[in-house]
């Protein structure tokens, strides 16, 4: 009698113990920092009791963690920046399809995967900035023209080598076809002011030192800039606006293959793409909501309004491998 209550005591402390832990909780891997989605996730467990336990690391080391892992991964949830990760991620088998009318009612459908594997939580814009010494707005007016002749000598560009420009001239080829996208290339290298920068902050800065005059970056790099050393005579343009509309990314996440806690996950993610979520994700990096319903940061929404490109962001992966091979033909290092 002794002996068998023990047993069913203890069963029923093993139980409680190992139910809710492995219930409530979910596990993600991520590649936007903590600064920026620590706020979230404690705002998640203070609203549904769930832990959320996550590590953080660049992009390219958690897509081979999670390959290497395979189907012991701890992992139920990836998120990290640019469709291009989140496709190749898809494409190496980490991710599994989700369906949810929740985020397919809260994501627009080009900043989606078309086979539900990842879905964009905030949009980031990759737009024209210019010395607003040197060149007035009416001057400007899409990507393409930044390769005319009076640009020569003008403009300045990040490395080839980051997946923001990958992206952008893979879409550029899902627009207008490898042939029309090279010569837009090309232009753009031979009226380069200086050899590419490695990163978006330092371009903007060269910038407003009147190094160059135009280039392309990520708005929130323009934000963060400007938040810091106000005053720099750096302007913002929203560019093919009468065309295709203005090139956009996303940082966004995935349900891992292998996920142990997939419903507890789904819920996350549907409450990211939520409007009570969508400001904190959006906001502390000076990005774009992407759920339409919720308006961005008021130094955001400051940089005035804009028609995004409406193009599926799968192509931006599809079309990844094409577009470096391009950017190298084209001598864009
Ligand atoms: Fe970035």
């Amino acid at each position: 009698m002794k002996k068998f209550h023990f047993g069913a005591l203890l069963g029923t402390i093993l139980l409680t113990l190992a139910a809710p832990a492995l219930a409530d909780e979910v596990v993600v891997y991520s590649a936007r920092n903590e600064q920026l989605i620590k706020p979230m996730f404690d705002a998640y467990t203070k609203e549904t009791g769930t832990k959320i336990k996550f590590i953080t690391d660049k992009e390219g080391a958690l897509l081979q963690r999670l390959k290497a892992e395979g189907e012991n991964t701890p992992a139920d949830m990836l998120i990290t920046v640019d469709a291009g990760n989140l496709w190749e991620a898809a494409r190496e088998g980490s991710l599994r399809p989700v369906q949810s009318k929740v985020l397919t009612a809260n994501i627009p459908a080009h900043l989606r995967d078309p086979g539900n594997q990842w879905f964009g939580l905030s949009v980031r814009a990759r737009t024209i900035f210019f010395n607003t010494q040197k060149v007035k707005p009416a001057e400007l007016s899409t990507y393409e023209d930044l390769g005319s002749p009076k640009w020569k000598g003008r403009l300045c560009l990040r490395t080839a080598k980051k997946v923001y420009n990958q992206s952008l001239v893979a879409m550029m080829i899902a627009e207008h076809g490898e042939a029309r996208a090279e010569q837009v290339v090309k232009s753009w290298v031979a009226n380069l002011a200086t050899d590419p920068f490695p990163d978006d902050t330092k371009m903007l800065e060269a910038i407003a030192a009147g190094q160059c005059d135009v280039g392309i970056a990520n708005t929130y790099y323009f934000g963060r800039l400007v938040e810091k050393k106000p005053g720099l005579p750096l302007g913002i343009f929203w560019p093919n606006q009468k065309q295709n509309g203005v090139h956009v990314n996303v940082s966004g996440a995935g349900i891992t293959k292998h996920a142990k806690h997939e419903k507890e996950a789904i819920k996350l993610l549907e409450w990211l793409s939520s409007d009570k979520a969508q400001n904190l994700f959006a906001d502390v990096n000076l990005e774009y909501p992407v759920n339409p319903a919720v308006k961005p940061d008021a130094a955001v929404s400051a940089w005035g309004a804009f028609r995004q490109n409406p193009l599926n962001l799968a192509k931006a992966g599809e079309l990844q491998a094409a577009a470096v091979k391009l950017m190298d033909r084209a001598g864009y290092k």
